[in-house]
């Protein structure tokens, strides 16, 4: 392919990208943007193969096509069957995946391309050496964090592993990487630079391991998404090593949404970046209700009193929450659901920032149960009309619904914006005990007048559920 005209196809190969994420914005054309958004990269990655087996980059790399083949094949296999045997409820762990080894394969190509200049008799100017011992480093450490985040998710080591004086020793790694980074700028040929690299590079990876470390298991979509944004910001970092167009866009791109993703999930959640890269929140347990000076009484209901309440109601709300994703209980609420459209009752689904462990965890799983989108309301939306719900059904949820948030100021999710469950006429909570959620305190709501507790598992208590109303 001609070099003249791949600056062009670079171009529209933007345009698609950021059509990409448009789309990904809806759940409604969510899928629609994947395509796109791949299509793009696919135009991309075959724009930049030249024909003549010679590089478009003006590094001086020329292709090896059997390995790019090889290489393509092996990861299209493995990415498939990732894909398509991965559960719903391990989406966060696949994510840490794959954004790790995109920070890895950033770092890679970074470290190459440094080391072939640092054999070089050439000088290397400080233009083309800071891109790429910044995404040697960033792109490093992304790799490292992703790893032990993908571990934390997996329950391994959950919580946060905390010593005194940790913030200041892990502190002082980035000093010592970046006084190294520092020096490699002008000194970047030679034995001694090489040295320099590994050390810089082997610190990059622990500082990446340290930095998790300490932070709770729940935190780890926040986590992963600033992970993410930094693989971007590698890639980027590469592209201008390399000089290449299509890695900075995309880099871009990525590092900008992971960068805006991060800050919108903090936001719901009503807590800085800083706690939760150094709160080690989750670290304390939950306070008993007692200890919270909560008033009120716990009072249990049993499915067909449940299936009663429902059938006879003219508006029902429900609130999934993490709970009903570790119970796969998705399609079950949509049987429900149908059940009681069937019956004349107006069933939509509220929908909070961050119920569940990671952005858009709900619209994901109660897209796959293929309830229609229209049911799904935003929590901005539905909480004015809490007041004129009959019933609302809240499952697996805790946190978001925690009415702390609006009225106990010494509560830790204060201020969190949450769905408004206590101000429907009846509140019917479905999960398998007392135990708090992912903040580790008492829920106010479980103890108000109009709630009633159905203990079980979620997907068991709505099978129950169905076939009651079924039968009322
Ligand atoms: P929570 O973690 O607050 O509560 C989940 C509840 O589900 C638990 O109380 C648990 O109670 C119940 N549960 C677990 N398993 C089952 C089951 N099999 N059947 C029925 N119930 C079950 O979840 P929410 O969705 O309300 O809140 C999400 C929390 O995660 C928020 O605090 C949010 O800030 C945080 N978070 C979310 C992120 C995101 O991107 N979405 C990112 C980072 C953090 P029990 O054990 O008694 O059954």
């Amino acid at each position: 392919m001609s070099s003249q005209i791949v600056p062009l196809i670079i171009i529209g190969v933007s345009v698609l990208f950021i059509l990409g994420i448009k789309f990904l914005s809806s759940p409604k054309t969510a899928r629609t943007g994947n395509l796109v958004a791949a299509a793009g990269m696919f135009i991309a990655l075959c724009a930049l193969l030249k024909t003549d087996g010679s590089s478009v980059w003006s590094h001086g790399w020329t292709f090896n096509y059997t390995l790019i083949v090889i290489g393509t094949v092996i990861g299209l296999i493995i990415g498939a069957i990732g894909a398509y045997s991965v559960k719903m409820t391990s989406m966060p762990q696949m994510v840490a995946l794959f954004n790790g080894l995109g920070g890895g394969a950033a770092a890679l190509v970074a470290s190459l391309e440094f080391l072939k200049d640092a054999h070089g008799a050439e000088p290397v100017t400080a233009f083309i050496t800071v891109p790429m011992l910044f995404a040697t480093l960033i792109g490093s450490l992304s790799f490292s964090g992703s790893i032990i985040a993908y571990l934390k998710l997996e329950g391994k080591f959950e919580k946060p592993h905390t010593f005194p004086g940790q913030n200041i020793l892990n502190g002082l790694i980035w000093l010592v990487i970046l006084g190294l980074g520092g020096w490699l700028t002008f000194n970047a040929t030679g034995g001694n630079a090489v040295t320099a690299f590994i050390a810089m590079f082997a610190l990059a990876l622990f500082f990446g391991i340290a930095m998790v470390m300490p932070i709770g298991g729940a935190d780890m979509p926040v986590v992963i998404s600033l992970l993410n944004s930094f693989t971007g910001l590698a890639v980027a970092a590469d592209g201008f090593a390399i000089h290449n167009n299509a890695m900075i866009v995309a880099g871009t791109l990525v590092g900008s949404s992971g960068t805006l993703l991060t800050l919108l999930m903090c936001k719901a959640m009503n807590r800085p970046v800083t706690n939760v890269l150094f709160g080690a929140f989750g670290s304390s347990g939950g306070a008993t209700a007692a200890a919270s000076g909560i008033a009120g009484t716990v009072k249990p209901i049993q499915a067909d009193e449940v299936a009663l309440l429902l059938a006879y109601a003219q508006r029902v709300v429900i609130v999934p929450g993490y709970g009903m994703a570790v119970a796969q209980a998705q399609h079950s609420v949509r049987e429900l659901s149908d059940e009681l459209g069937k019956r004349g009752v107006e069933v939509q689904f509220a929908i909070h920032p961050v119920a569940g462990r990671m952005p858009g965890h709900m619209n994901v799983l109660l897209a796959e149960a293929n309830v229609p989108y229209d049911q799904l309301i935003e929590m901005e939306a539905i909480n004015p009309s809490m007041d004129r719900v009959d019933v609302c059904l809240v499952i697996g949820a805790n946190d978001v619904v925690n009415p702390a948030a609006r009225e106990d100021k010494a509560s830790p999710i204060y201020g969190m914006p949450i769905i408004e469950a206590d101000r429907c006429k009846t509140v019917i909570v479905m999960k398998r005990s007392m135990a708090a959620g992912f903040a580790g305190i008492e829920n106010h709501l479980f103890y108000k007048d109009n709630t009633r507790m159905l203990f079980g598992d979620a997907k068991a208590s709505l099978n129950a559920l169905v076939a009651a109303v079924k039968a009322s």
